[in-house]
């Protein structure tokens, strides 16, 4: 085994602290990295205060890996040390249900194991995430990193960059398409880079009057300040689609309002509480409200590579790991530009 320092919360809502744990030695099909970079997302936080219920502790959150291949298993075919590599959200998966054969492994019917606050697919070992030094990951569930990209920029790629890139492709979002996107955050940010390099015209939604110059920068055309009434009168009806990555709880019948006839609203923010939706925010324009989960690990590659091709990366600020408390609470705030990253060297 490897013993591997971390950071972790021992209980929920406890403060992140200095912690140790046992990684695996590399099996065959392994790949071990020695983590570089990994980002903050705020599903990490919901996790870490157990928001969603059911969390495993002691965590070690993190799922926007990337780092350098130390050691790879006799049977690896893809990496050789030296490599930039990257982990997302999941580590494994059955890899035989029809989910994971059409490349959906986050919809495994068996269950993904997720990269930390899960199990490994023996149900037993628990996983544990990238607020640590090192990981080792079936090459299967490794991701190649464009040498394009900056490591730490291209961290949060592994999350916030599928999460918003799958609903954008799954909705054939492309050249006219108008795409709101609510909340301007990590996921939020990536939403506008991407949709905007699609071809999409973007409308930034967000509580924040001073994030609209940033909006702009990262490739919004519109703004819309969403504490201001008059916003969903003037969009109303205006958006194929609206992504949502609002993380707090809202009025999903409000942003419905401003989807078009046919149109969607894809959530991918996860309130802690559920909403209520009115049938007549449905019914009036046939529109769909709809939701998605991360991406299969096939999508995942994919993205990376389209990002590598359009020089894509999270706008980041990069942090020593005994700031993690620090992060969380300005996260809650709004207050991130628009990635935290860890800087694994400081741990
Ligand atoms: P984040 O960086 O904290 O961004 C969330 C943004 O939402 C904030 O910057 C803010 O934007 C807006 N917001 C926050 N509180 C709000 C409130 N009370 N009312 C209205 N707007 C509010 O979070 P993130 O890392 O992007 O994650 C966003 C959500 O997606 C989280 O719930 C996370 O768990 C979830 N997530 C889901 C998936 C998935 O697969 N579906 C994957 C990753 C994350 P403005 O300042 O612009 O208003
Ligand atoms: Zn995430
Ligand atoms: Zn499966």
């Amino acid at each position: 085994m490897l013993r591997t320092k971390a950071y972790a919360a021992l209980t929920p809502g406890a403060p992140l602290v200095p912690w140790e744990f046992d990684r695996r030695d590399p099996g065959e099909r392994d790949v071990l990295i020695d983590i570089e970079y990994c980002g903050v997302c705020h599903s990490d936080i919901h996790q870490a205060r157990d928001e969603w219920g059911g969390a495993l502790f002691p965590m070690v959150p993190g799922h926007e890996i990337i780092g350098r291949v130390a050691k790879v298993g006799a049977k690896v075919t893809r990496f050789k040390v030296g490599d930039r590599a990257g982990v997302g959200c999941m580590v494994d998966s059955c890899r035989d249900c029809a989910p994971c054969r059409r490349g959906l492994e986050q919809f495994c019917v068996k269950g993904a194991a997720f990269s930390y606050n899960s199990t490994e697919m023996d149900r037993k070992t628990p996983t544990y995430g990238g607020y640590s030094k090192r990981i080792a990951c079936d090459e299967a569930f490794t991701l190649k990193i464009p040498s394009s990209l900056d490591p730490a920029g291209a961290a949060p790629l592994l999350c916030a960059g599928i999460t918003t890139y799958s609903p954008l492709r799954h909705w054939k979002v492309g050249k006219g398409s108008k795409v709101g996107v609510v909340g301007l955050g990590g996921l939020g940010h990536m939403a506008v880079k991407l949709g905007a390099a699609m071809g999409a015209e973007v409308t930034m939604l967000s509580t924040s009057p001073s994030k609209e110059g940033d909006a702009r920068r990262l490739g919004a055309a519109g703004f819309g300040l969403t504490t201001d009434p008059a916003t969903f009168k003037r969009l109303a009806g205006r958006f194929d689609l609206i992504i949502d990555t609002i993380s707090a709880p809202h009025d999903y019948n409000a942003y419905l309002s401003m989807v078009t006839i046919d149109g969607a609203m894809v959530v991918v923010g996860v309130p802690p509480a559920p909403t209520p939706v009115h049938a007549f925010s449905l019914i009036q324009g046939r529109r769909t409200l709809a939701g998605s989960l991360i991406g299969g690990i096939p999508e995942t590659q994919e993205m990376l590579d389209f990002c590598g091709e359009h020089r894509i990366v999270s706008d980041v600020e990069v942090i020593p790991i005994a700031t993690i408390n620090e992060a969380y609470q300005r996260t809650l705030k709004s207050d991130v530009r628009y990635r935290f990253v860890i800087d694994l060297a400081t741990l």
